[in-house]
């Protein structure tokens, strides 16, 4: 998913493994300097229409090519989570969204990107039916969703904590900014 580093970001020297203490670390073998491999954020949204169907897309790039999951991206710097969430979901989309709450927060150990989701209506723009990043955008409704073409872990597990709540008419948590 994305390439191991292999200069130093402090002076550019060749990066090697070296055991600091409890895992294998990248070391400059010219200055010393560490570079710690960081998780990725990623936000998105399950955005609900006022029908009750969830917005997914279907996407047109890998990881993932030709399956289908909620809008959302990398969270940039200088943004909030919960507006990088609305951001990717507005390009990804075209529908202005509200966030109502935070679904849940899908990490793993095998995967460097977190992904944090929360639910969202829409509040302007119009619905897309296509837009760069995904050939195709559909809502479905929670018994519609095609869980057999659910691109990432995360997606899955995200949305099976909404079809589940759908189901228990139970409400996420208010998302503090
Ligand atoms: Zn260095």
């Amino acid at each position: 998913m994305s390439a191991t580093p292999r200069f130093c970001f402090a002076c550019g020297g060749p990066l090697e493994r070296r055991m600091i203490l409890d895992r294998p670390r990248l070391v400059c073998s010219r200055c010393g300097e560490v570079t710690y491999l960081d998780a990725k954020v990623a936000a998105s949204t399950v955005t609900r229409l006022d029908d009750g169907r969830v917005v997914l897309v279907r996407r047109s790039i890998e990881p993932g090519y030709g399956l289908w999951v909620m809008p959302g991206g990398f969270v940039e710097r200088g943004e909030t989570v919960m507006d990088g969430a609305v951001r990717e979901t507005y390009e990804e989309i075209g529908l202005e969204v509200a966030v109502d709450g935070l679904l849940g927060v899908y990490s793993y150990p095998e995967t460097v990107v977190v992904v944090v989701v929360y639910t969202a209506h829409p509040v302007g723009g119009r619905l897309l039916s296509a837009s760069a990043e995904c050939m195709e955008i559909r809502a479905f409704a929670p018994d519609e969703i095609p869980w057999g073409a659910i691109a990432f872990r995360s997606s899955r597990d995200a949305l099976t904590t909404w079809t589940r709540m759908m189901r228990d008419g139970a409400t996420p948590p208010a998302p503090a900014r």
